[in-house]
């Protein structure tokens, strides 16, 4: 094939993975990143001084597309394992979770609740073809598991405060798949284990960004593209402030809820089928704190008085460069429909350290070195049943159009495994 020159929507790993197998066909890449930094969801930002991700990112043990790349790097060395804990604050009473001996000790279930959820937990460990489960609907493929006093003590706040309304009508594969994920990145029956990058993610994307521009690949940052011009179905190339530049081909890592506005020749019936995929945004609170609010990587939460569905202490599994600087994600997931969304950050991050005295008592004010709050439009794709026929093709009705973002993992949840996943099927669809 000849060589033809592409320009790529977004520098987040999908993009930066799609230039990578771009280049080693022989291509020629342009990157258009409108952020003024690479990484999209997995960025880094200036956290007082210490450069870490906006969200927080874990790596599991079936995330081998990843594996491969951080050896075609010569990064496997960068790949730490931690034993990690989890805990599940329920109800003002914070628990063990995540072995069965935890499980046995968890006063809020009868023995035979229990069993159910450690046989669905083993169920779903081995499926292998989830095509049935797309259709089905995740809370009645988990009651009829668990039963409903298993699903009402274990899953019913979890999809409450991640999914708001959406909560009723998601694919059970799309739940299946995260339990599977977390399930099979154990050492062994008693241990989790979980897996992080020393310097975080931007260990690796750099490493791809300095690959990309050593083969000729361009990467423009703060530089967003306003339109693919499109002339006789075709694209001709991408417009930036008014600036026209000539492409073969574009593809699109951008969130595609974006497709439509920055690509007008593409036809109703396929802009409809875009609007139909539906998103719900993060705000993240991120906070340096001098000492652990528990000794849990994860914390699922399911009390009256918190309204997040859990927390994230990084340093648990990352215990970083300085033993007295914790490092604590908390999510909110919500529609920006939610009035706490209206919320400003410094509202959130005062809601959240009133959380985490409730958690533990011995949580003092000054323990916060420093916080902050980052918010993500398009963080989370809402998967209903039958999502699978839902995703319009990656090939758009305009010729040399191509578009994939994070809701091409499905069943699969967000990562950044998935991400390169999805890069190669995306360049062997715009190639093929
Ligand atoms: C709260 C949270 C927790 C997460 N936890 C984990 C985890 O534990 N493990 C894990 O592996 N993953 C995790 N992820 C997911 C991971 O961050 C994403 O899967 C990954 O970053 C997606 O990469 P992407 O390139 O597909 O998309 P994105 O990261 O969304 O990148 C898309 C890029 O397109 C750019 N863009 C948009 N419009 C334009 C335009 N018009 N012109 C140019 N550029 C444009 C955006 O600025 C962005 O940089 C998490 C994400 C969040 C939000």
């Amino acid at each position: 094939m000849s060589n033809k020159r592409f320009a790529i929507i977004g520098a987040g790993p999908m993009g930066l993975m799609a230039a990578v197998k771009l280049l080693d066909q022989g291509h020629s890449v342009t990157i258009y990143e409108r952020d003024d930094r690479i990484g999209g969801m997995s960025a880094n930002f200036d956290f007082d001084g210490l450069s870490i991700e906006r969200y927080y990112h874990f790596i599991c043990k079936t995330d081998y597309p990843l594996f491969a790349l951080l050896e075609r790097y010569g990064l496997s060395k960068a790949l730490r394992w931690t034993d990690t804990r989890m805990g599940y604050f329920y109800k003002g009473k914070l628990y063990k979770w995540g072995n069965p001996f935890a499980l046995l000790a968890f006063p809020h279930l009868g023995p035979i609740s229990k069993f159910r959820y450690a046989l669905h937990v083993m169920y779903t460990k081995g499926i292998k073809d989830w095509t049935a489960l797309d259709k089905e609907e995740a809370g009645a493929w988990i009651r009829r598991w668990v039963g409903q006093k298993a699903y009402d003590v274990m899953w019913k706040d979890a999809f409450r405060l991640k999914f708001f309304e959406f909560k009723d009508n998601l694919s059970a594969s799309w739940i299946g798949t995260r339990i599977k994920r977390v399930a099979l990145s154990r050492r062994n029956l008693m241990n989790e284990s979980m897996g992080y990058l020393e310097g975080g993610s931007m260990t690796l994307l750099e490493r791809m960004v300095q690959d990309i521009q050593a083969r000729g690949g361009r990467i423009e940052l703060s530089r967003g593209i306003d339109e693919v011009v499109s002339e006789n179905g075709k694209v001709t190339g991408v417009s930036i402030g008014g600036e026209f530049t000539a492409y073969d081909a574009v593809i699109s890592t951008a969130p595609i809820q974006y497709v439509p506005a920055l690509v007008p020749g593409l036809p109703a019936d396929f802009r409809d089928k875009v609007a139909a995929v539906q998103n719900i945004p993060v705000a993240c609170v991120i906070l340096k704190l001098k000492h652990a609010v528990s000794e849990n990587f994860w914390m699922n939460i399911s009390d009256p008085g918190i309204e997040i569905p859990g927390v994230i202490e990084y340093s648990n599994l990352n215990p970083g460069h300085d033993p007295d600087q914790k490092i604590l994600y908390a999510p909110y997931y919500m529609p920006k429909t939610h009035p706490k969304w209206q919320q400003s950050n410094a509202e959130l991050i005062e809601e959240v350290l009133g959380y985490l005295a409730r958690i533990n008592p011995a949580f003092k004010r000054d323990w916060v070195l420093a916080s902050h709050c980052h918010r993500y439009e398009f963080a989370q794709t809402i998967c209903p049943p039958g999502f699978q026929d839902m995703l319009p093709s990656m090939r758009t009705p305009v010729q040399g159009f191509f578009m994939a973002d994070t809701a091409y993992y499905y069943p699969e949840d967000r990562s950044i495994n998935e991400s390169i996943n999805t890069a190669q099927a995306l360049v062997d669809e715009a190639l093929r």
